[in-house]
């Protein structure tokens, strides 16, 4: 087993469980203020990686996340990566296109941006700091909130430890991190599953150019059914549909697939080919959303939790990365407000970020409940995603 040690010189060692977008993003924060950056990532370097595991959804970046990247000088690096979205636009069964603009005339509200295509630009970021160094293939398995000591698994099955002064678990819905605050006394924790799944669809360009209008969330309210389509700088569109499980699950062949598409989104049929539909249905089985509620965020002044480690959502509000975001905005103000001082920095981050987090929690679960299992269709044209 390998060991590093964690001070260097009289500089302290801030550990990033995570190198997803706020673990990246959390980097540049921490390097900015001078202090030893080491983010730790159980994935290989995604920059490098010929096939990129997992799925890269379709972001909205809204108000608050822009603020949180405007303060590392981000902001540009990331909407170039992106296309403004002006306004929904919903789609009637009978294929009729409605705009709803999202803000006053002429405001631009929302960027999306594909999941790896942020974290790529993020992390290179991150780098750029020479006080952060990128651990890739380390998988966190244990910790000490005591001594700040991890023991991280390899991809050769060999371990590694390393220590620091702080741990920052930005290492989303599944956190390792959070194990070691659930065997904790006066630790609250609880998460919920919703009934539906989702399921990505690829929506290619026509004659070279994007098949549906591209800036506007595009948007098929059906029933307990939704599909989304967000626009990619690669001319293509991304297709979301939200399904409870069940559902999913009755469709078994590749008629039922284009039997169910002729049903609810006739539209999308030629959009995205027949054949493309009955293929890429069965691609992948649908994917589970969990909503994550917690707290404290913090043991002692060693260790807190950021972005889904912290609260994942359920994703109705559009709302999950640009709250992570705000997450490393509102530490760093807390920072300046304590000098730096761990000790009451992490009590403080706690006290005043639990409720906000817990607030867009609900916000995010009452949208799921009024938009999809009320199928309150006037909730969903207006406020699917918000633009805060
Ligand atoms: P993650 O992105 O999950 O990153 C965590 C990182 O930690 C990963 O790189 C992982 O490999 C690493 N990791 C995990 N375990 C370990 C370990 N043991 N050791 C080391 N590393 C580890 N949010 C929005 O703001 N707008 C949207 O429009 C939006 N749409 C969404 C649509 C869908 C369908 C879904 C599912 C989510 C959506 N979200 C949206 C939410 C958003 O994707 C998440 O909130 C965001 O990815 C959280 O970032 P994170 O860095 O906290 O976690």
């Amino acid at each position: 087993m390998e060991e590093s040690a964690h001070r260097r010189g009289d500089k302290k060692v801030v550990a990033v469980v995570g190198g997803g977008l706020v673990g990246a993003l959390n980097a540049c924060f921490f390097a900015k203020r001078g202090f030893e950056v080491e983010v730790f990532e159980t994935r290989e370097d995604i920059r490098k990686a010929k096939v990129v595991k997992g799925r890269s959804i379709n972001l909205a970046l809204s108000h608050r996340g822009r603020q949180a990247l405007k303060h590392v000088g981000m902001e540009d690096k990331i909407v170039s990566k992106g296309i403004p979205m002006n306004a929904r636009m919903i789609h009637s069964l009978s294929g009729k296109q409605s705009p709803i603009p999202y803000g006053k005339k002429g405001q631009v509200n929302l960027q999306n941006s594909r999941r790896f295509q942020a974290v790529f630009v993020t992390l290179t970021e991150a780098e750029t700091y020479p006080n952060t160094t990128l651990n890739f293939d380390h998988k966190l398995q244990d910790w000490r909130a005591e001594t700040g000591l991890m023991t991280f698994a390899r991809p050769d099955g060999s371990k590694t430890q390393t220590q620091a002064d702080l741990i920052v678990g930005c290492d989303g819905a599944f956190s390792a991190v959070r194990k070691q605050f659930l065997r904790r006394s006066r630790f609250n924790y609880s998460q919920t599953y919703i009934p539906h799944g989702y399921m990505e669809l690829t929506m290619p360009p026509r004659n070279g150019e994007f098949a549906m209008k591209p800036n506007y969330l595009h948007i098929w309210p059906r029933n307990t059914f939704m599909m989304i389509a967000l626009p990619n700088l690669d001319k293509t569109f991304t297709c979301t549909l939200f399904m409870p499980f069940e559902e999913f699950e009755k469709i078994t062949t590749g008629d039922e697939v284009i039997e169910f598409f002729q049903k609810y989104f006739p539209d999308a049929i030629p959009l995205i080919g027949a054949a493309a539909l009955r293929r890429d249905y069965f691609r992948l089985p649908a994917q589970a959303m969990v909503s994550v509620k917690c707290s404290p965020y913090h043991i002692g002044d060693k260790c807190v939790l950021m972005g889904d480690a912290a609260h994942a959502v359920v994703p109705f509000y559009g709302q999950g990365m640009n709250a992570g975001f705000e997450d490393c905005i509102v530490f760093d103000e807390i920072m300046n407000q304590f000098n730096e001082d761990f000790s009451v920095v992490l009590p403080e981050y706690s006290r005043v970020r639990v409720p906000d987090d817990h607030a867009i929690a609900d916000l995010a679960m009452y949208n799921y409940v009024e938009v999809i299992l009320f199928n309150f269709y006037f909730t969903c044209t207006f406020s699917y995603i918000s633009f805060s």
